[in-house]
């Protein structure tokens, strides 16, 4: 059964509604994916790829998600993306196989019904919830990247 999750009217600033939902959602893509890299690359700035395991340097992996970018309550679920190499990630389809024995391998046998039940969800995202996710990650990936002093 799908949960509803009916949400209470917010009420959004004026300043943000002048941007188009598209606009506001790349911004937080933008900074999602500095968050992922950043949180996981090692205190020199280098990642590992989820699936071929191979290195690189955070500002040349992608950020890649097992269950793809168009399924909104996914889209900024920790659990969901992971760096992943520009050749794993764009031209070998994600690697799907791959991608969910790693995703097994960290966090358990669950974690594909997990995401799978979550795929289901009632996800639509409002101006307000992307400039939020944008700050956030913002923030979060300013703070790791001076931390790691990147
Ligand atoms: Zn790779």
């Amino acid at each position: 059964m799908e949960e509803i999750c009916i949400q209470q009217p917010r009420r959004v600033s004026g300043s943000i509604m002048k941007y188009k939902i598209r606009t506001l959602q790349r911004k937080a893509d933008k900074e999602f994916s500095r968050y992922v890299k950043l949180n996981q690359c090692d205190n020199s700035g280098y990642c590992t790829c989820c699936t071929c395991g191979r290195t690189f340097l955070w500002t040349e992996i992608d950020a890649g998600h097992y269950v793809g970018r168009a399924c909104i309550p996914l889209r900024y679920d920790e659990m969901n993306v992971h760096p992943q190499c520009k050749y794993c990630n764009r031209f070998r389809e994600g690697m799907k196989d791959e991608y969910a024995l790693f995703l097994i391998k960290t966090y358990g046998e669950d974690i594909l019904n997990e995401l799978h039940q979550k795929k289901y969800s009632v996800g639509k995202l409002t101006h307000e919830d992307y400039q939020e996710l944008y700050e956030m990650y913002k923030e979060k990936s300013n703070a790791l990247q001076g931390e790691k002093e990147l």
